[in-house]
């Protein structure tokens, strides 16, 4: 698999298809994912193309610290802050990365139990 081709995301990010982008600006974009596991599931994604965790840089830490304040905000927004919820970033094959476009998942809404491994 070529991982530093564009993905769908990179498409979703200049709106050239249609998603529920609910924040976007320089640095990062997020939207609803497609495919809700929870009643809250939010995609946070880095602009550039990091396809993935791997691939994290030095360079990338103000985008990477970013991914992570607009996930707390989206949170808070959602009214899911204080109940609680989980940060996901899945990493390959053993990971379950399917998108090889780096992204958080932001899930909640529910209890959601413990982390299964
Ligand atoms: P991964 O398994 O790579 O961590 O997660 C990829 C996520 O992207 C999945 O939860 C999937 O539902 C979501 N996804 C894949 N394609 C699209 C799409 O075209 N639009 C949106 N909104 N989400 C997508």
């Amino acid at each position: 698999m070529n991982r530093t081709k564009e993905t769908i995301f990179s498409k979703i990010i200049r709106k050239e298809i249609p998603a529920d982008i609910i924040f976007q600006d320089e640095l990062v974009t997020a939207f609803k994912d497609i495919n809700p596991q929870a009643p809250t599931h939010i995609l946070i994604i880095p602009n550039i193309l990091i396809p993935t965790a791997n691939d994290m840089e030095t360079e990338h830490e103000l985008t990477l610290g970013r991914m992570l304040t607009v996930a707390a905000k989206i949170a808070k927004q959602e009214g899911i802050a204080t109940d609680g919820y989980r940060l996901i970033m899945n990493c390959n094959e053993h990971g379950g990365q399917e998108v090889y476009h780096i992204h958080i998942h932001l899930v909640g809404g529910k209890p959601l139990g413990p982390m299964l491994v």
